[in-house]
């Protein structure tokens, strides 16, 4: 490898971003896993956005029962 070539391979930097996953480098323009890497990261990814989403759910859920008992007890406290 010649001294051009070091430097060329070391400055070399087109537009990418990284994947959101496993920050690799990834190309600017959408692949076919879109902004990830491989089908492994975007796979990956997904499922945890889901999980996420039930999660919230579920938490909302929580919130709406235990603000439910305390009106309910509110109510009985007044009688
Ligand atoms: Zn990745």
């Amino acid at each position: 490898m010649s001294k051009y070539d070091q430097y060329k391979s070391k400055s070399i930097v087109f537009p990418h971003k990284h994947c959101p996953k496993c920050s690799k480098m990834v190309p600017e323009e959408e692949g076919e896993f879109g902004e990830y890497c491989s089908a492994e990261c975007a796979g990956f990814f997904k499922t945890q956005k889901k999980n996420k989403k039930k999660k919230t759910f579920l938490f909302i859920g929580l919130y709406g029962v235990a603000i439910i008992i305390f009106v309910v007890l509110a109510i009985l406290g007044q009688n």
